[in-house]
C-alpha cells in the first residue's frame, strides 16, 4: 500500500516534520497504550458519495495505520435510515479503493443496534435516561444558552419504570415519529450545551437498508459513534473539529458503557480532531452535492464539475494528485479555506509527470501546405512521454492537408504574435517550418482556409535543420484526424466561498459557464485508441481523458486541467 509519505518522496520534495495526530500516536506506541496496538477507523455515513474533503480524512485514517503499522477498518455510520442507501455504500468503497488505500474489516454501525439498544435500557433503569414527550419545539426552547442555564423537561423526574415502557412501546411501533424521544438525563446547566439532556434515541418509521423494519427507535450520532468505536477496539478516533465539543459526550457514555458492561481493562478509544478541508469555489456539504444532483444542476453525482472523488476521477484526476494535495496541505488545528488553485496545481503536476502527449485541435481551421505534393504523407516521430525517459513514441502523419487551431492564425498580426500570419515563418511541430502565404475567407469575413509554402530542408530532429523560429504550432492531418467532442469545465460556482452566502439560492451561485462542449474538434489517430482511466495532455492545449460517455463513433473527451498554472504564479 502506498501512503502519504511516499507520495511526497516520489514528488522529490523533503521530509515534512510529523503532524500533530502521527505525534500523539507516535508516543502512545512507545509508552506501550493500548498494549502496542494501533487501530483506526473511516467512518462515512452512506448517505452520499465521498467528496474531496472525504480524502482528507481517508488518507489521515488509512494512512497513519499504515504507517505504524495498524489496521484502519471501514465502518459505516448508519444510523439514519431515512437518508441512506445500498447504492452510496457501494460508491463508498470503490472510492476508497481507487484512492489506493485497503481496510481491515468493514464494519455497520447498524451491527451494534442490539446491543446499544441494551445499553439504552440499563441507562433508563440506572436513572441516566428518560423518554420525553415534548415536541421539538418545546425541548429546544429549554436549551438555555452557552451562559444561561437549560431549564429541566417536565418529563425528566418520570418514574424509570414508566419510560423503560415508553420507550419500548416506542420501539413497538406504538407511537409516531417525534411524538416522544428518549433522552440522557445528565446536566442541564453544564456550559457545554450537548450535556443538557441530548436526545439519544428517535423514533423512525422507515426501513434501514440492512435491517429493514426491525427498528422503529434509531440511536442518534452521539449515542452510536463513540460506543461503536469501543466495541470495535479502536485506539484513535480521528475526526474533524466540529466534533471537539462533542468529546466529552464521547468520553461520557464510553465511561458509563464500560461500567454497564462490567469491563475492567485499560483500554478506551481516544478522540483526536482535526481541521477539515474547505475549497475554495467550492460546496462540500454532502446534502448541498445531493441538491445539485437532484435538482439537475449536474449530469450526475460523477460530474467533472463536483468534488467528490468520482467526479474527480472522471474529471481525470489521478488518486496521486489527490493523495498528493492531502499531503501538502497537511492537518493542524484551525480551519481555513483551501485555494482550489492548489488542487488543480498538483494535479497538473502529477499529469506532467506521467500523461501521454498526442495532438488535438479544439477549433480546427485548414492548413494548406501548396508546395507540398499531393497524396505525399510523411510519417513523423512523436515522443509519448518526453518527461519520461523510457518513453516510447508513435507515429503522426503529415500531409498537404492539415487542421490547426484557428487562433494560431491571424491575418493582421500585432508584432508579438509568433504564429501563422502571412509573411512569418513558424515550425509546425515534430515536421518542417513553413511560412505562410494567405488565406481564404467566406463572404462574412471568417477565415476558411490558410495557405503556406513548407522549406523540405527543416525537417524537425534532423542536424541541418537548427534555423530559429520564434513560434511552434500543433496540428493534425484533415484526411487521417479523427473527430472528437471536447468538454472545457471551469468552476461550479461563481463565488469564491459559496457555502457562505446564505441570502442566495443555490441557482443563483453556479456559474453559467461551468460546461463549455466543443464539438467537431479533430485529433490524431493515436489519441482515438484512449482509453478510460488512462491520462492525456493535447499538446499546447490542457491534460484530457476518456469519458465514459464516449463511442467508438462518437468519442468524447474532459479537460482535467488547462496547461497554465495560476497556483505558481500566485505562489512563487
Ligand atoms: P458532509 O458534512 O459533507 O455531509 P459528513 O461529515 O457528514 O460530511 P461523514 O460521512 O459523516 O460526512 O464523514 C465521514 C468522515 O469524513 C468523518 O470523520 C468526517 O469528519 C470526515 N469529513 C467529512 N467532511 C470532511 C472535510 N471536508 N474535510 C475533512 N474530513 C471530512
Ligand atoms: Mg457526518
Amino acid at each position: 500500500m502506498t501512503t502519504e509519505r511516499e507520495v511526497t518522496t516520489l514528488g522529490g520534495e523533503e521530509k515534512k516534520s510529523l503532524n500533530f495526530i502521527e505525534q500523539i500516536v507516535e508516543n502512545d506506541l512507545s509508552e506501550g497504550k493500548n498494549g502496542g496496538r494501533l487501530q483506526t477507523r473511516f467512518p462515512p455515513e452512506p448517505n452520499g458519495y465521498l467528496h474531496i474533503g472525504h480524502a482528507k480524512a481517508i488518507c489521515m485514517d488509512f494512512g497513519i495505520a499504515a504507517r505504524y503499522g495498524g489496521i484502519c477498518n471501514l465502518r459505516f455510520d448508519d444510523t439514519n435510515p431515512v437518508k441512506e442507501d445500498v447504492e452510496y455504500v457501494d460508491a463508498i468503497r470503490e472510492d476508497i479503493e481507487w484512492l489506493g488505500f485497503h481496510w481491515g474489516d468493514v464494519y455497520y454501525a447498524s451491527d451494534y443496534f442490539d446491543r446499544l439498544y441494551r445499553f439504552a435500557e440499563e441507562l433508563i433503569m440506572a436513572g441516566h435516561a428518560y423518554v420525553d414527550e415534548q415536541t421539538a419545539e418545546e425541548i429546544a426552547a429549554q436549551k438555555g444558552t452557552p451562559t444561561t442555564p437549560g431549564s429541566p423537561s417536565p418529563y425528566r423526574e418520570r418514574p424509570r419504570e414508566e419510560s423503560l415502557d415508553l420507550f419500548r412501546r416506542m420501539n413497538a411501533g406504538e407511537f409516531e415519529e417525534g411524538a416522544m424521544i428518549l433522552r440522557a438525563k445528565i446536566d442541564m446547566a453544564s456550559p457545554n450545551m450537548h450535556f443538557r439532556d441530548p436526545i439519544i434515541y428517535r423514533i423512525i418509521k422507515h426501513p434501514h437498508h440492512r435491517t429493514g423494519s426491525k427498528w422503529n427507535v434509531y440511536p442518534m450520532y452521539d449515542f452510536a459513534h463513540g460506543q461503536s468505536d469501543f466495541f470495535e477496539g479502536v485506539t484513535h478516533s480521528i475526526c474533524t473539529l466540529e466534533f471537539e465539543v462533542h468529546r466529552p459526550l464521547y468520553d461520557y457514555f464510553i465511561d458509563l458503557l464500560r461500567q454497564v458492561e462490567k469491563h475492567t481493562e485499560d483500554y478506551r478509544p481516544r478522540q483526536m480532531e482535526f481541521n477539515r478541508l474547505n475549497l475554495t469555489y467550492t460546496m462540500m456539504s454532502k446534502r448541498k452535492l445531493l441538491q445539485l444532483v437532484k435538482e439537475g444542476f449536474v449530469s450526475g453525482w460523477d460530474d467533472p464539475r463536483m468534488p467528490t472523488i468520482c467526479g474527480l476521477r472522471r474529471r481525470g484526476y489521478t488518486p496521486e494528485s489527490i493523495r498528493g494535495f492531502v499531503d501538502r496541505i497537511g492537518y493542524t488545528k484551525y480551519d481555513g479555506i483551501i485555494d482550489v488553485a492548489l488542487l488543480e496545481h498538483s494535479v497538473r503536476e502529477d499529469l506532467n509527470r506521467r500523461a501521454l502527449r498526442g495532438s488535438a485541435v479544439l477549433h480546427p481551421v485548414r492548413l494548406i501546405i501548396t508546395n507540398y505534393p499531393e497524396g505525399q504523407t510523411e510519417d513523423m516521430l512523436f515522443l509519448n512521454n518526453p518527461e519520461d525517459p523510457n518513453s516510447d513514441s508513435h507515429t503522426i502523419r503529415f500531409s498537404r492537408e492539415l487542421y490547426i487551431e484557428a487562433e494560431d492564425f491571424m491575418e493582421d498580426a500585432p508584432k508579438k504574435y509568433f504564429r501563422m500570419t502571412p509573411g512569418q515563418e513558424v515550425r509546425l511541430k515534430s515536421a518542417y517550418i513553413v511560412r505562410c502565404t494567405g488565406c481564404k475567407k467566406d463572404e462574412a469575413g471568417n477565415v476558411t482556409e490558410v495557405y503556406a509554402e513548407y522549406d523540405p530542408e527543416t525537417l524537425s530532429g534532423r542536424p541541418e535543420s537548427n534555423r530559429k523560429v520564434k513560434g511552434t504550432i500543433h496540428w493534425v492531418s484533415a484526411q487521417d484526424s479523427v473527430e472528437a467532442e471536447v468538454r472545457l469545465y471551469d468552476r461550479l460556482f461563481t463565488d469564491e466561498n459559496p457555502s457562505e452566502i446564505k441570502d442566495k439560492e443555490l441557482a443563483e451561485l453556479l456559474n453559467p459557464e461551468s460546461l463549455e462542449v466543443v464539438t467537431g474538434c479533430r485529433i490524431e489517430p493515436y489519441l482515438a485508441e484512449a482509453k478510460l482511466g488512462e491520462y492525456y495532455q493535447f499538446q499546447r492545449v490542457g491534460y484530457f481523458c476518456l469519458d465514459p460517455d464516449s463511442r467508438p463513433d462518437r468519442l468524447v473527451f474532459n479537460r482535467t486541467v488547462s496547461l497554465k498554472d495560476t497556483w505558481k504564479k500566485v505562489n512563487k
